[in-house]
């Protein structure tokens, strides 16, 4: 039985994250009913974006040029180097704008469950780029997630190990978000913001 051109249609916006079969159905719908303003631009957008973004050769960044426009910058601060699981997470501090030093995506955490062990994520390249650079400290910005700590931890011991001994390491803070009222955290948020309590 041939699928349709919708279904097709449904079947592929279907697959991406948070969306499942209704909301892509709505979502096709929508596409369609906009085709000049909406779905024929989304076409280009999405060739284009295909066609032309790479990853960048030193930090796994995505740009349309290898190297990125982070480690092309001149005005970066290259004594810092932080540490994150993904693209999104470098773009979520980017968008913060604070930071000014370098990146390195691991493309993911360790994970016993998933399989996923140290060759699979980019610890020898972090390995060689702290050898190779003036790096003073190593930012841990992982997610607060139990994969992500494993993976923190490990990395500690890998680089003071492999890299280079006398790194500063650091990790990001945990504990009460602002705005957050103790009522309503959960009990690992608390225990740790309590753990990691700080003086006046
Ligand atoms: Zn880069």
């Amino acid at each position: 039985m041939k699928i349709s051109s919708l279904e097709t249609l449904v079947l592929y916006l279907s697959k991406l994250p948070g969306l499942g079969p209704r909301s892509a159905r709505r979502m096709a719908l929508h596409l369609l009913k906009r085709r000049e303003g909406l779905a024929y631009p989304l076409i280009e957008a999405l060739k284009s974006a295909a066609d032309t973004i790479k990853e960048c050769s030193l930090c796994g960044n995505w740009d349309e040029e290898d190297l990125c426009s982070l480690c092309r910058s001149e005005t970066r601060e290259n004594y810092l180097l932080c540490v994150v699981e993904s693209v999104a997470d470098l773009w979520a501090l980017e968008r913060m704008g604070s930071y000014k030093g370098a990146y390195h995506i691991l493309g993911g955490t360790l994970s016993a469950l998933d399989g996923r062990g140290p060759e699979d994520l980019k610890i020898e390249a972090l390995v060689r780029r702290i050898k190779e650079s003036q790096f003073e400290e190593i930012i841990l910005a992982l997610n607060a997630t139990i994969e992500g700590q494993t993976t923190a931890h490990y990395l500690k011991e890998y680089i003071s190990q492999n890299a280079a001994s006398n790194l500063k390491i650091t990790h990001l803070a945990y504990g009460v978000p602002l705005g957050g009222e103790l009522d309503y955290l959960d009990d690992g948020t608390l225990m740790t913001a309590l753990k990691e309590r700080r003086f006046f």
